[in-house]
């Protein structure tokens, strides 16, 4: 079969594959536990769905424009207001197909073939491939000093004259570390500076822990007129446990939105009516919701590096916010993959390998389900791993015998 260049150079999503091959042994009825998974558990928020069945009652459920219905952009143009004390236009918002599609499309908007994106490592597992899409290149960058935690030389040292963006996650997928307010403050500078584009994606911002405060990329900005490279993306996934409604949006200068909507129009046009819909109720509706999820994720992240601590031969680095930990199992095992593979057909316990962020021997492990699953979750691979375990595990009524040592 013959398909183009860039198609054969993208790889498939492995945290969509590992759902499916989740989802394909719990029908066959296997007991197993989601330790890889990327979406709260709680409901979408009543307002959402009030909202989107008001539209599907009235039968007329129609093409909207490419860039999002008005009182999407409006709720919106409130949640940047409220969030980041920055007063922005209709023609500065784009609505997507998640914050995924709007990640994609500001992409499209900006590269030309060959020149380069830079991003911390570890990173999503998207961001090389959709960086690729465009013909362009991805640049991630490991922190020197071997933490979660960039600096700003980290990425200067990969700086040359391809370089046309940055990407920036924080909280971060997958180490659920949050970067330094120095850190933020530099990368603004850095890229006004440089002329770059800054793509600050936001989708954890209110997921965070210990009491941190949100930082505001805008606040450092020098240049907030229409100029300016600042591209903020962020969606109702996450925070309202909304990821199968798919909405996201960018902010960003109204030239670039106008251009991006251009793209988008060709390619999906405006999200469905519906989930739009759901989206205003979601982002006007009592906030309560994010909070309680905020708590039970903190909770929940408690649980799991304390269990995840008394493995002898894991390092754990204790999440800021999200609802992913990024462990080090290299004692246990340094590919990542025969780890993740021998943990899911051992003890059912479905995990992402590291390698697939950028960073081999680390498995991602998510906090987003019930404490039972985290706490049998993890003390299944412990039995899994470490020698001195008792050679029966009970899995319900399954007998489990170790046949490895
Ligand atoms: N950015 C990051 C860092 C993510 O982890 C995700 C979802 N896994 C997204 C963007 C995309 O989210 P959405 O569901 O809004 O497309």
């Amino acid at each position: 079969m013959s398909i183009s260049q860039i198609a054969r150079t993208i790889s498939e999503s492995a945290t969509l594959k590992l759902n499916e091959i989740a989802a394909i042994l719990r029908d066959k009825g296997d007991p197993v536990i989601h330790l890889g998974g990327g979406e709260p558990k709680s409901k979408a928020p009543v307002e959402a769905l009030v909202s989107a069945a008001g539209l599907l009652n009235t039968g007329e459920v129609r093409y909207t424009p490419a860039d999002g219905i008005p009182a999407l952009k409006q709720a919106i143009i409130r949640y940047t207001d409220d969030f980041y004390g920055r007063l922005v236009e209709p023609e500065n918002v784009m609505a997507s197909g998640g914050a995924k599609q709007a990640v994609m499309v500001a992409l499209q908007a900006i590269l030309n073939p060959q020149e380069e994106v830079i991003f911390p490592c570890p990173y999503w597992v998207s961001y090389p491939e959709m960086v690729k899409l465009c013909g362009a290149i991805p640049v991630p960058v490991k922190p020197e000093d071997g933490t979660f935690y960039p600096r700003l030389h980290d990425l200067e040292e990969r700086l040359n004259s391809y370089t046309k963006a940055v990407i920036v996650n924080s909280p971060a997928n997958p180490t659920g570390a949050m970067f330094s307010e120095r850190f933020i403050a530099d990368v603004v500078e850095f890229c006004e500076k440089r002329g770059l584009y800054l793509i600050m994606d936001d989708i954890y911002h209110r997921l965070l822990f210990d009491g941190r405060k949100r930082i505001n990329c805008y606040k450092y900005a020098k240049d907030l007129s229409e100029n300016s490279r600042l591209i903020v993306v962020n969606g109702v996934s996450k925070q309202y446990a909304m990821t199968g409604f798919r909405i996201g949006w960018a902010v960003a200068n109204k030239k670039l939105i106008e251009v991006m909507t251009n793209i988008q129009g060709h390619q999906t046009s405006g999200p469905s009516v519906v989930l739009q819909r759901a989206a205003v109720g979601a982002l006007n509706g009592v906030q309560s919701g994010v909070d309680n999820l905020r708590l039970t994720l903190e909770n929940n992240r408690n649980v799991m590096v304390e269990q995840l601590n008394t493995f002898e031969g894991v390092k754990v680095s204790r999440p800021d916010g999200t609802f992913y930990c990024f462990p080090d199992f290299s004692h246990y095992n340094k590919d990542s993959t025969k780890l993740s593979e021998f943990l899911l057909k051992k003890v059912q316990v479905v995990t992402v390998p590291g390698v697939e962020f950028g960073m081999e021997g680390f498995l991602r492990l998510s906090y987003c389900g019930s404490i039972k699953d985290i706490t049998e979750g993890i003390e299944r691979m412990k039995w899994a791993l470490d020698p001195n375990s008792p050679n029966e595990l009970y899995i319900g009524d399954r007998k489990l015998i170790r046949d490895w040592t």
